[in-house]
């Protein structure tokens, strides 16, 4: 690099000279010729602020999804849907991450799903006649207990389920049968008699 004094390049009006002097960081660089600061170590410093500054900038961001949840959702749909080939390529680049939101989700709303036993529960009452004798039920339920003991996923399966889809069973003791879980879940409201 040509070596240019200060004063050389303040009189041609260059931005920049060289003296071919190293800076108190060991930078043989051009200076700049309003402040004598070296150039590479001007570089450094604007590097490192973007660095600290992304940080901050990530962080603020954060906190505005955490307080404007809905704001923030619907920016990222208007952006999707205004550019569905980026959201098309992100989604297949993020898999494991969508994934394990989606669990996040399911853990979050656990309620959803207590709505769903609930529900299952209620039918379960409605479908319990009165003539039903409630020790004979306990009785089989006991008895579910005692072979988990043996078998972990052992659960006490409707055989005609309550919730059917073509016909319902009854929350009584002959419609009970204690059977391995993964079963009785594969089975789900389809009764074939
Ligand atoms: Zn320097």
């Amino acid at each position: 690099m040509e070596l240019v004094t200060r004063r050389v390049a303040e009189a041609n009006s260059l931005k920049r000279y060289f003296t071919g002097e190293p800076c108190k960081h060991g930078h043989v660089s051009e200076r700049l010729v309003r402040s004598c600061v070296c150039i590479s170590c001007k570089q450094a410093a604007e590097q490192a602020y973007y660095k600290a500054n992304a940080a901050k900038k990530r962080e603020l961001t954060k906190e505005y999804r955490l307080r404007n949840p809905e704001l923030a959702r619907a920016r990222v749909r208007a952006c999707a849907k205004a550019n569905p080939e980026v959201a098309r390529i992100w989604t297949s680049e993020n898999r494991e991450k969508i994934r394990a939101s989606v669990r996040k989700w399911d853990k979050a709303h656990q309620g959803r799903k207590n709505a769903i036993g609930a529900k299952r529960r209620a039918a379960q009452i409605r479908r319990t006649p009165a003539w039903t004798n409630a020790d004979d039920l306990s009785v089989i339920y006991a008895a579910a207990e005692v072979a988990k003991v043996m078998w972990p996923d052992t659960e006490v399966d409707h055989i005609i389920p309550l919730q059917g889809k073509y016909v319902s069973g009854l929350h009584v003791p002959l419609n009970l049968q204690i059977i391995p879980l993964f079963h009785n879940r594969s089975k789900g409201n389809v009764f074939h008699p």
